[in-house]
Protein backbone atom coordinates (compact mmCIF):
# COMPACT_ATOMS: atom_id res chain seq x y z
CA UNK A 1 0.00 0.00 0.00
CA UNK A 2 0.94 3.46 -0.89
CA UNK A 3 0.95 6.27 1.46
CA UNK A 4 -1.51 7.60 -0.59
CA UNK A 5 -3.89 4.77 -0.49
CA UNK A 6 -4.07 4.63 3.63
CA UNK A 7 -6.72 5.58 5.60
CA UNK A 8 -5.67 9.24 6.47
CA UNK A 9 -3.62 9.94 3.87
CA UNK A 10 -6.32 11.94 2.03
CA UNK A 11 -7.37 13.74 4.89
CA UNK A 12 -3.91 14.98 6.15
CA UNK A 13 -2.13 15.12 3.05
CA UNK A 14 -4.00 18.08 1.92
CA UNK A 15 -5.52 16.43 -0.93
CA UNK A 16 -9.03 16.18 0.38
CA UNK A 17 -11.95 16.08 -2.08
CA UNK A 18 -14.31 14.38 -0.48
CA UNK A 19 -17.52 16.71 0.38
CA UNK A 20 -18.12 16.88 4.05
CA UNK A 21 -20.30 14.31 5.02
CA UNK A 22 -24.01 14.19 6.36
CA UNK A 23 -24.26 12.09 9.83
CA UNK A 24 -26.59 11.49 12.51
CA UNK A 25 -26.11 10.23 15.67
CA UNK A 26 -28.43 7.65 17.44
CA UNK A 27 -28.97 7.66 21.52
CA UNK A 28 -31.24 5.39 23.83
CA UNK A 29 -32.91 6.72 27.34
CA UNK A 30 -30.71 6.36 29.96
CA UNK A 31 -31.79 3.97 33.23
CA UNK A 32 -29.37 5.77 36.04
CA UNK A 33 -28.37 9.51 37.10
CA UNK A 34 -24.77 8.42 36.14
CA UNK A 35 -25.94 7.23 32.61
CA UNK A 36 -28.05 10.35 31.77
CA UNK A 37 -24.89 12.52 32.91
CA UNK A 38 -22.55 10.66 30.18
CA UNK A 39 -25.50 10.79 27.65
CA UNK A 40 -25.71 14.83 27.85
CA UNK A 41 -21.77 14.94 28.36
CA UNK A 42 -21.78 13.05 24.56
CA UNK A 43 -25.07 14.95 23.19
CA UNK A 44 -23.46 17.89 23.91
CA UNK A 45 -19.99 17.24 22.36
CA UNK A 46 -21.50 16.02 18.70
CA UNK A 47 -23.94 18.77 18.87
CA UNK A 48 -21.45 21.17 16.94
CA UNK A 49 -20.64 18.51 14.25
CA UNK A 50 -24.28 20.14 13.33
CA UNK A 51 -25.95 16.53 12.47
CA UNK A 52 -28.85 16.43 10.42
CA UNK A 53 -30.84 14.30 13.17
CA UNK A 54 -30.08 12.75 16.43
CA UNK A 55 -32.56 9.31 16.89
CA UNK A 56 -33.73 8.15 20.32
CA UNK A 57 -34.37 4.65 20.67
CA UNK A 58 -37.71 3.29 22.14
CA UNK A 59 -36.92 0.28 24.14
CA UNK A 60 -37.86 -3.47 23.52
CA UNK A 61 -41.10 -4.43 24.30
CA UNK A 62 -41.75 -0.42 24.42
CA UNK A 63 -40.88 -0.29 28.18
CA UNK A 64 -39.27 3.04 27.43
CA UNK A 65 -42.35 5.06 25.92
CA UNK A 66 -42.12 8.14 28.85
CA UNK A 67 -38.27 7.68 28.73
CA UNK A 68 -38.12 8.29 25.32
CA UNK A 69 -40.49 11.26 25.18
CA UNK A 70 -38.74 12.82 27.71
CA UNK A 71 -35.00 12.84 26.16
CA UNK A 72 -36.69 13.93 22.35
CA UNK A 73 -38.51 16.75 24.52
CA UNK A 74 -35.28 17.74 25.96
CA UNK A 75 -33.28 17.86 23.28
CA UNK A 76 -35.77 19.75 21.54
CA UNK A 77 -35.78 21.96 24.42
CA UNK A 78 -32.20 22.06 25.50
CA UNK A 79 -30.56 22.00 21.99
CA UNK A 80 -29.87 23.12 18.33
CA UNK A 81 -30.21 20.03 17.67
CA UNK A 82 -33.28 18.19 15.19
CA UNK A 83 -34.72 14.85 16.94
CA UNK A 84 -35.88 11.97 15.46
CA UNK A 85 -38.35 9.92 17.80
CA UNK A 86 -38.17 6.15 17.44
CA UNK A 87 -41.89 4.19 17.56
CA UNK A 88 -42.08 0.83 17.85
CA UNK A 89 -45.57 -1.46 17.16
CA UNK A 90 -45.09 -3.77 19.72
CA UNK A 91 -47.42 -3.88 23.01
CA UNK A 92 -49.65 -1.42 21.92
CA UNK A 93 -53.20 -0.45 19.95
CA UNK A 94 -52.94 1.53 16.86
CA UNK A 95 -54.71 4.33 18.58
CA UNK A 96 -52.23 4.03 21.72
CA UNK A 97 -49.33 4.12 19.32
CA UNK A 98 -51.10 7.08 17.44
CA UNK A 99 -51.44 9.18 20.75
CA UNK A 100 -47.79 8.92 21.30
CA UNK A 101 -47.42 10.13 17.43
CA UNK A 102 -50.27 12.52 17.94
CA UNK A 103 -48.23 14.30 21.45
CA UNK A 104 -44.79 14.37 19.51
CA UNK A 105 -46.24 16.41 16.80
CA UNK A 106 -47.88 18.77 18.99
CA UNK A 107 -44.52 19.32 20.94
CA UNK A 108 -42.80 19.94 17.51
CA UNK A 109 -41.13 16.75 16.76
CA UNK A 110 -41.14 16.07 13.06
CA UNK A 111 -39.31 13.18 12.34
CA UNK A 112 -40.35 9.58 13.58
CA UNK A 113 -37.98 5.81 12.99
CA UNK A 114 -40.87 3.91 12.43
CA UNK A 115 -39.81 0.10 13.29
CA UNK A 116 -42.30 -3.10 13.97
CA UNK A 117 -40.05 -3.16 17.32
CA UNK A 118 -38.26 -6.24 18.61
CA UNK A 119 -39.98 -8.56 21.52
CA UNK A 120 -40.20 -7.96 24.91
CA UNK A 121 -37.46 -9.61 26.87
CA UNK A 122 -38.29 -13.45 27.28
CA UNK A 123 -40.76 -13.50 24.64
CA UNK A 124 -39.48 -15.34 21.60
CA UNK A 125 -41.02 -13.41 18.75
CA UNK A 126 -43.31 -10.60 17.68
CA UNK A 127 -46.92 -10.70 18.96
CA UNK A 128 -48.77 -7.93 16.86
CA UNK A 129 -51.40 -6.60 19.69
CA UNK A 130 -54.60 -7.15 19.10
CA UNK A 131 -55.76 -3.97 18.13
CA UNK A 132 -52.43 -3.33 16.96
CA UNK A 133 -49.76 -2.24 13.82
CA UNK A 134 -48.79 -5.91 12.59
CA UNK A 135 -45.40 -4.01 11.14
CA UNK A 136 -43.60 -1.45 10.19
CA UNK A 137 -45.56 -0.32 6.99
CA UNK A 138 -48.64 -0.84 8.80
CA UNK A 139 -47.02 2.05 11.14
CA UNK A 140 -45.74 4.56 8.32
CA UNK A 141 -49.10 4.20 6.52
CA UNK A 142 -50.42 4.93 9.87
CA UNK A 143 -48.32 8.13 10.84
CA UNK A 144 -48.67 9.77 7.61
CA UNK A 145 -52.62 9.71 8.09
CA UNK A 146 -51.81 11.90 11.58
CA UNK A 147 -49.28 14.38 10.06
CA UNK A 148 -46.97 14.79 7.64
CA UNK A 149 -43.79 13.33 9.81
CA UNK A 150 -40.51 12.71 8.05
CA UNK A 151 -40.08 8.79 8.56
CA UNK A 152 -36.95 6.89 8.38
CA UNK A 153 -37.47 2.78 8.87
CA UNK A 154 -34.68 0.13 9.22
CA UNK A 155 -33.16 -1.78 6.48
CA UNK A 156 -30.94 -5.28 6.65
CA UNK A 157 -28.18 -5.43 4.17
CA UNK A 158 -27.88 -9.30 5.73
CA UNK A 159 -31.23 -9.99 5.39
CA UNK A 160 -33.41 -9.54 8.57
CA UNK A 161 -33.76 -12.64 10.38
CA UNK A 162 -37.21 -13.23 10.39
CA UNK A 163 -37.06 -12.46 6.19
CA UNK A 164 -38.95 -15.54 3.35
CA UNK A 165 -36.04 -14.84 1.84
CA UNK A 166 -33.83 -11.70 0.42
CA UNK A 167 -35.65 -10.76 -1.86
CA UNK A 168 -39.21 -10.76 0.33
CA UNK A 169 -36.86 -8.84 2.48
CA UNK A 170 -35.95 -5.94 -0.08
CA UNK A 171 -40.11 -6.00 -1.30
CA UNK A 172 -41.25 -5.62 2.01
CA UNK A 173 -38.41 -2.99 2.47
CA UNK A 174 -40.52 -0.99 -1.06
CA UNK A 175 -43.72 -1.45 0.40
CA UNK A 176 -42.69 0.90 3.62
CA UNK A 177 -41.36 3.18 1.46
CA UNK A 178 -44.71 3.28 -0.85
CA UNK A 179 -46.53 3.69 2.66
CA UNK A 180 -44.21 7.31 3.03
CA UNK A 181 -40.92 6.35 4.19
CA UNK A 182 -38.18 8.83 3.08
CA UNK A 183 -34.94 7.64 4.35
CA UNK A 184 -33.95 4.34 5.14
CA UNK A 185 -31.01 3.30 7.69
CA UNK A 186 -29.43 -0.01 7.81
CA UNK A 187 -28.90 -2.55 10.61
CA UNK A 188 -25.26 -2.55 11.74
CA UNK A 189 -22.80 -4.23 9.37
CA UNK A 190 -19.01 -4.85 9.03
CA UNK A 191 -18.62 -5.91 5.70
CA UNK A 192 -18.51 -2.92 3.12
CA UNK A 193 -19.16 -5.18 0.27
CA UNK A 194 -21.78 -7.29 1.71
CA UNK A 195 -23.44 -3.82 1.97
CA UNK A 196 -22.34 -2.86 -1.53
CA UNK A 197 -23.44 -5.67 -3.00
CA UNK A 198 -27.13 -5.12 -1.52
CA UNK A 199 -27.57 -1.49 -1.86
CA UNK A 200 -27.37 -2.36 -5.59
CA UNK A 201 -29.52 -5.55 -5.21
CA UNK A 202 -31.96 -2.32 -3.42
CA UNK A 203 -31.91 -0.21 -5.91
CA UNK A 204 -32.96 -2.89 -8.07
CA UNK A 205 -35.63 -4.56 -6.58
CA UNK A 206 -36.86 -0.18 -6.81
CA UNK A 207 -36.06 1.44 -3.37
CA UNK A 208 -34.78 4.86 -4.19
CA UNK A 209 -35.06 6.40 -1.33
CA UNK A 210 -31.95 7.21 0.86
CA UNK A 211 -30.11 4.09 2.32
CA UNK A 212 -28.18 5.43 5.15
CA UNK A 213 -25.17 2.87 6.21
CA UNK A 214 -25.55 2.44 10.24
CA UNK A 215 -22.08 2.18 11.30
CA UNK A 216 -21.36 0.84 15.07
CA UNK A 217 -17.69 1.70 16.55
CA UNK A 218 -16.82 -0.89 18.66
CA UNK A 219 -15.08 -0.85 21.48
CA UNK A 220 -16.42 -3.40 23.90
CA UNK A 221 -16.04 -6.85 21.35
CA UNK A 222 -17.67 -9.16 22.96
CA UNK A 223 -20.91 -7.24 23.76
CA UNK A 224 -20.43 -6.30 19.94
CA UNK A 225 -20.83 -10.01 19.11
CA UNK A 226 -23.46 -10.83 21.64
CA UNK A 227 -25.21 -7.85 19.59
CA UNK A 228 -24.63 -9.20 16.04
CA UNK A 229 -25.77 -12.76 16.61
CA UNK A 230 -28.94 -11.03 18.10
CA UNK A 231 -29.49 -8.96 14.99
CA UNK A 232 -28.13 -11.42 12.54
CA UNK A 233 -25.08 -8.97 11.65
CA UNK A 234 -21.78 -11.16 10.72
CA UNK A 235 -18.82 -10.34 12.67
CA UNK A 236 -15.97 -10.97 9.80
CA UNK A 237 -13.04 -13.29 11.34
CA UNK A 238 -10.70 -9.73 10.18
CA UNK A 239 -12.46 -8.10 12.51
CA UNK A 240 -11.91 -10.92 15.49
CA UNK A 241 -8.25 -11.26 14.10
CA UNK A 242 -7.92 -7.33 15.00
CA UNK A 243 -9.58 -7.28 18.62
CA UNK A 244 -7.79 -10.73 19.44
CA UNK A 245 -5.86 -10.22 22.66
CA UNK A 246 -7.37 -7.07 24.10
CA UNK A 247 -9.70 -8.46 26.68
CA UNK A 248 -8.13 -6.53 29.36
CA UNK A 249 -6.83 -3.83 27.09
CA UNK A 250 -9.77 -1.24 26.79
CA UNK A 251 -7.16 1.65 25.60
CA UNK A 252 -6.06 -0.19 23.06
CA UNK A 253 -9.81 -1.58 22.02
CA UNK A 254 -11.25 1.85 21.47
CA UNK A 255 -8.62 3.14 18.82
CA UNK A 256 -8.83 -0.06 16.96
CA UNK A 257 -12.68 0.46 17.56
CA UNK A 258 -12.35 4.28 15.89
CA UNK A 259 -9.32 3.05 13.32
CA UNK A 260 -12.09 -0.05 12.13
CA UNK A 261 -15.39 2.24 11.68
CA UNK A 262 -13.22 5.26 10.19
CA UNK A 263 -12.28 2.66 7.39
CA UNK A 264 -15.74 1.31 7.12
CA UNK A 265 -16.52 5.05 6.46
CA UNK A 266 -13.74 5.96 3.74
CA UNK A 267 -14.20 2.87 2.11
CA UNK A 268 -17.65 4.02 1.91
CA UNK A 269 -17.29 7.35 1.01
CA UNK A 270 -15.14 5.39 -1.92
CA UNK A 271 -17.83 3.61 -2.93
CA UNK A 272 -19.53 7.61 -3.15
CA UNK A 273 -21.88 7.17 -0.13
CA UNK A 274 -21.26 9.87 1.88
CA UNK A 275 -23.97 9.84 4.55
CA UNK A 276 -23.64 8.09 7.97
CA UNK A 277 -25.72 7.39 10.85
CA UNK A 278 -23.82 6.48 14.34
CA UNK A 279 -25.09 4.06 16.57
CA UNK A 280 -23.10 6.35 19.51
CA UNK A 281 -24.39 3.81 22.76
CA UNK A 282 -24.63 7.24 24.37
CA UNK A 283 -20.73 8.05 23.70
CA UNK A 284 -19.16 10.81 22.10
CA UNK A 285 -15.49 10.60 21.42
CA UNK A 286 -15.36 7.67 19.02
CA UNK A 287 -18.30 9.00 16.61
CA UNK A 288 -16.57 12.22 17.34
CA UNK A 289 -12.87 11.39 15.94
CA UNK A 290 -14.40 9.52 12.70
CA UNK A 291 -16.51 12.13 12.24
CA UNK A 292 -13.55 14.32 12.14
CA UNK A 293 -11.04 12.05 10.42
CA UNK A 294 -13.90 12.15 7.41
CA UNK A 295 -13.54 16.20 7.22
CA UNK A 296 -16.32 17.20 9.59
CA UNK A 297 -15.34 19.94 11.63
CA UNK A 298 -17.22 21.60 14.58
CA UNK A 299 -19.29 24.89 13.83
CA UNK A 300 -18.34 27.60 15.75
CA UNK A 301 -20.31 28.00 19.48
CA UNK A 302 -23.77 28.21 18.54
CA UNK A 303 -26.18 30.74 20.74
CA UNK A 304 -27.66 29.57 23.69
CA UNK A 305 -31.15 27.75 23.14
CA UNK A 306 -33.90 30.03 24.80
CA UNK A 307 -35.44 28.02 27.63
CA UNK A 308 -39.35 27.51 27.60
CA UNK A 309 -41.03 30.60 29.76
CA UNK A 310 -37.70 32.63 29.82
CA UNK A 311 -37.94 36.61 28.59
P1 LIG B 1 -40.59 -4.72 9.70
O1 LIG B 1 -40.04 -3.88 8.62
O2 LIG B 1 -42.06 -4.63 9.97
O3 LIG B 1 -40.28 -6.24 9.44
C1 LIG B 1 -38.97 -6.75 9.44
C2 LIG B 1 -38.84 -7.83 8.38
O4 LIG B 1 -39.77 -8.88 8.64
C3 LIG B 1 -39.18 -7.29 7.00
O5 LIG B 1 -38.03 -6.72 6.42
C4 LIG B 1 -39.67 -8.54 6.32
O6 LIG B 1 -38.60 -9.30 5.86
C5 LIG B 1 -40.38 -9.30 7.42
N1 LIG B 1 -41.84 -8.96 7.47
C6 LIG B 1 -42.48 -8.29 8.45
N2 LIG B 1 -43.81 -8.21 8.17
C7 LIG B 1 -43.98 -8.80 6.98
C8 LIG B 1 -45.12 -9.03 6.16
N3 LIG B 1 -46.34 -8.64 6.51
N4 LIG B 1 -44.93 -9.67 4.99
C9 LIG B 1 -43.72 -10.09 4.62
N5 LIG B 1 -42.59 -9.90 5.36
C10 LIG B 1 -42.72 -9.28 6.52
N6 LIG B 1 -36.08 -2.00 17.96
C11 LIG B 1 -36.70 -1.47 19.04
O7 LIG B 1 -37.41 -2.20 19.77
N7 LIG B 1 -36.55 -0.14 19.36
C12 LIG B 1 -35.81 0.71 18.59
O8 LIG B 1 -35.70 1.89 18.90
C13 LIG B 1 -35.15 0.18 17.42
N8 LIG B 1 -34.42 0.97 16.60
C14 LIG B 1 -33.88 0.45 15.45
C15 LIG B 1 -33.21 1.29 14.57
C16 LIG B 1 -32.64 0.81 13.40
C17 LIG B 1 -31.94 1.74 12.45
C18 LIG B 1 -32.73 -0.59 13.11
C19 LIG B 1 -32.09 -1.15 11.86
C20 LIG B 1 -33.40 -1.45 13.98
C21 LIG B 1 -34.00 -0.94 15.15
N9 LIG B 1 -34.71 -1.75 16.02
C22 LIG B 1 -35.32 -1.22 17.14
C23 LIG B 1 -34.81 -3.20 15.78
C24 LIG B 1 -36.11 -3.58 15.02
O9 LIG B 1 -37.24 -3.27 15.80
C25 LIG B 1 -36.05 -5.07 14.74
O10 LIG B 1 -35.07 -5.36 13.79
C26 LIG B 1 -37.37 -5.73 14.41
O11 LIG B 1 -37.21 -7.14 14.50
C27 LIG B 1 -37.89 -5.42 13.00
O12 LIG B 1 -38.29 -4.11 12.90
P2 LIG B 1 -38.64 -3.48 11.44
O13 LIG B 1 -39.15 -2.13 11.65
O14 LIG B 1 -37.52 -3.69 10.52
O15 LIG B 1 -39.84 -4.49 11.05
Amino acid sequence: MTPSEGLLAGRLGGAVDAAVPGVSFEFFPPNTPEMELTLWKSVKRLEPLRPHFVSVTYGAGGGTRERTHNLVSRILKETHLVPAAHLTCVGASRAEVDRVAEDYWRAGVRHIVALRGDPPKGAARFEAHPQGYDNAAELVAGLKRIADFEVSVAAYPEVHTEAASPQADLDFLKRKVDAGASRAITQLFFDVDVYLRWLDRAHKAGVSIPIVPGIMPVTNFRGAVRFAEGCGATIPHWMSHLFDGLDKDPETRKLVGATIAAEQCRRLQDAGINEFHFYTLNRADLSYAICHILGLRAAPEAEPVAQAGAV
